[in-house]
């Protein structure tokens, strides 16, 4: 799960990360009395959404040289001004897509002035078992072209857990970005600080760019993105709250209402299938013959009906879908609960596409037995390599 820049700073100003002021609004109406409450004499207006680059992003329907997601501004009703003018557009960058993302909140903040621009980053390294710090002295830039053309300008090492975080680690990051005197000090600080938060919250990915040197010599994160390990949600009530949902796949979104894993792909054949290896199994293949999976769905193992017709249902509601694949292997899932949820799913919302179905395992006379008697046009299949030569058979032709 990841969470919007002001929330992450709101999290580092709690542990005590140096940070500007800033204030978040959702309504145009309130963007002048938030940047009224900031110093100044720069205010920097940053259009919040779940992606980088927005900074070199640009908006759908853009004034010609119209600036991106990050304006500088000079007084408080320019701040105003510049919230006014994004909020509720659609902002392109190089991680949402062409589709863009509508900016529904705005973050006005107290500008600093920069000296340089570093980039800092934790996340598990599933490699080592451990976390990473990564830093680097090219901040502010895209760090997979710094990783990709200047490698020998990214440090990159793992903490044994056993240890945890240390001073030395601080001062071997300080020395790479070249910091010195009282930076050096403030960058051990703010690398224990910043661990620490990470391991608290069951953190994926931490990520400052850039972290800057201010005009007046002392470290400050200037940008900040966290991902959360959804599966420790549970324990952190906090971070749970600060989920915005507009963010997030609708599919997905309706996926996790009903506990299905569920991930959007951007292919043409729908799956459903029992198990999370099998999935993958399933996925592959339908690669393996010509075609893309749409996406990855396991309905899990003591999945109910309901359960199976919601399934069935969000993958039904994917425009690209134009063909399904049921793939059930019953072991503790029964082949005659998927047959009645696919039924129930197509009496409610029809059959537009190809739909092959493979059922073996648990009851898989009576599933086979409900689906012939129900008169649906479907085509069975023997085996996962005579499901996937069908499917994609039907759909390519
Ligand atoms: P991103 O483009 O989504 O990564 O957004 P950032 O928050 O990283 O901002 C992009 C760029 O805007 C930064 O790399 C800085 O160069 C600039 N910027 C952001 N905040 C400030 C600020 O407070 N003062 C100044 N002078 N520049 C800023
Ligand atoms: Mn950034």
């Amino acid at each position: 799960m990841n969470i919007h820049e002001y929330q992450a700073k709101a999290l580092l100003r709690s542990y005590g990360a140096p940070v500007s002021d800033g204030r978040a609004v959702m309504r145009a109406e309130d963007a002048k009395t938030a940047a009224g409450e900031l110093d100044g004499p720069l205010w920097v207006v940053k259009a919040q959404i779940h992606a980088g680059g927005r900074g070199k992003g640009h908006f759908k329907e853009a004034d010609a040289g119209e600036k991106g997601g990050v304006r500088l501004t000079r007084s408080v009703e320019e701040a105003a001004q510049e919230a006014k003018k994004m909020l509720g557009r659609t902002l392109v960058t190089n991680q949402t897509g062409d589709a863009g993302k509508t900016v529904n909140r705005i973050y006005i903040e107290d500008g600093a002035g920069i000296e340089t621009e570093l980039y800092l980053a934790l996340l598990v390294d599933r490699q080592s078992s451990r976390i990473s710090f990564v830093a680097s002295t090219e901040g502010g830039m895209d760090i997979e072209e710094v990783a990709h053309n200047t490698p020998e300008k990214i440090l990159s090492f793992s903490v044994d857990p056993a240890t945890g975080y240390q001073p030395y680690h601080g001062r071997r990051i300080a020395f790479s970005l070249g910091l010195s005197g009282n930076q050096v000090k403030q960058c051990v600080a703010l690398m224990g600080t910043l661990y620490k938060l990470f391991v608290d919250k069951d953190m994926e990915m931490l990520e400052i760019n850039p972290l800057i040197v201010t005009d007046k010599g002392d470290l400050k994160c200037l940008d900040a993105k966290m991902g959360f390990d959804g599966n420790a949600i549970y324990r952190h009530a906090d971070i749970a709250a600060l989920r915005d949902e507009t963010e997030e796949d609708p599919k997905e979104l309706a996926a996790s209402k009903f506990d299905l894993n569920y991930i959007a792909l951007d292919g043409e054949i729908g799956c459903m299938v029992n198990g999370a290896g099998l999935a993958m199994a399933t996925m592959d293949i339908i690669k393996l013959y010509g075609a893309e999976p749409a996406n990855f769905l396991d309905v899990g193992g003591g999945a109910t009906k309901e359960k199976v017709t919601e399934a069935f249902k969000i993958i039904t509601s994917d425009p690209n879908v134009k063909g399904i694949l049921v793939n059930i292997f019953g072991g503790i899932m029964r082949c005659d609960v998927i047959a009645e949820g696919v039924i129930a799913a197509v009496k409610e919302v029809g059959l537009q596409v190809p739909l092959v179905v493979r059922l073996e395992g648990t009851n898989v006379e009576k599933g086979k037995e409900i689906i012939r008697s129900s008169g649906l046009d479907v085509i069975a299949a023997d085996d996962l390599k005579d499901g996937a030569e069908k499917i994609v058979k039907a759909v390519k032709g």
